[in-house]
Formats: structure tokens, sequence, C-alpha cells
């Protein structure tokens, strides 16, 4: 790997098992210290599976098998809860304000890549919290959600999952 990546586990999760079906993108608006000092303690009650500095550097509040509560109302594959079923990665920072670093693109792409293959992903696999909360949340920044879907389509191309036509009837 080469990203450095260490764990913080959060308060705010829960056991149920984890459908991780696909990725869900947000960016945490404070600073990477300052996220995970809010997503440890129980008061806020939001977690993300995997905080991105700008450094590239991951930082793991909740385990894949476990719920983490990224997404609130939300709806996506055709069904409602995301937190149930896709897996919270955020980059520190808002996306709004600055753009993604270069670091931070390539360290998501590692972060997927240990996944991919195994969890049978895809592109239409992903989206960010916009998407699945219209209207309610702005993150990411439509043109560093392009960035991050161009890269993605890069490293992995564009085919979708087989289960995905299937999965929106
Ligand atoms: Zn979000």
């Amino acid at each position: 790997m080469a990203f450095r990546e260490f764990e913080r586990l959060s308060p705010n999760r829960d056991p149920a098992p984890h459908e991780r079906l696909g990725a869900l993108f947000h960016h945490s608006e404070l600073g990477f210290g300052e996220t995970i000092e809010r997503m440890l303690n129980p008061g806020s009650r939001v977690s993300y599976h995997c905080l991105i500095d700008a450094d590239g550097t991951r930082c793991t509040l909740v385990p894949d098998g476990e719920v983490a509560w990224h997404a609130g109302a939300s709806r996506f594959l055709g069904r409602d809860r995301c937190n149930d079923f896709m897996l919270g990665v955020a980059f520190a920072g808002d996306t709004d304000a600055a753009p993604l670093s270069g670091p931070q693109l390539a360290s998501a792409l590692e972060w997927l890549e240990s996944r991919w293959s195994r969890l049978g992903w895809a592109p239409d696999r992903l989206a960010d919290h916009r998407q699945v909360s219209p209207g309610r949340k702005r993150d990411l920044n439509p043109a560093q959600w392009d960035r991050l879907v161009a890269a993605v389509a890069a490293h992995f191309g564009r085919s979708s999952s087989p289960e995905r036509v299937s999965m929106l009837k």
C-alpha cells in the first residue's frame, strides 16, 4: 500500500452485517483530525467507514462488516437507507472550497482496489451523498465527483455491474 492507513474505531456504528454493495462518497467539511474527533464522540451520532486526508492517509473508523452512520435519509440502487448497503468514504475538507488533492484521489483508488473484484463492484456501484439525498446534501461538489468518476474509469474501466439491471427492477 502506498498510503498510510490506521484505525480509530468510532462508537457510532451498528454491528448488523453490512451488505457492501458499493461505496458512497462524502466530504467531511472539517479537517482530518477534527473529523476523527467528531466521529469518536458518541454525541455526534455520525461516522464513516473511511476518512481520507489531503496527503492520502486513511483512517478506518468503522469496520467494513458493520454499519456506519453516514448517509441518513437516502436512496440508491432502488432502495432506501444507504447505510445498510453502502460503505461510507469521506474526503477530509470541503470540496466546494477546495478541490480534492491528487493523493486523496489516488488513496481512494487504492481503497477501492482492495474491495473492487472481491465484492463485485463496478462504477455504477459508486455514488456521492448529493445524489442519494438530493436537495438535502451538497457533497461532493459536482466537478470533484466528475474527477473521481474519471479516475475510477481510468483505473477500473467503465463496465457495469452484472446485477445492476435486476436490482433496479
Ligand atoms: Zn455527506
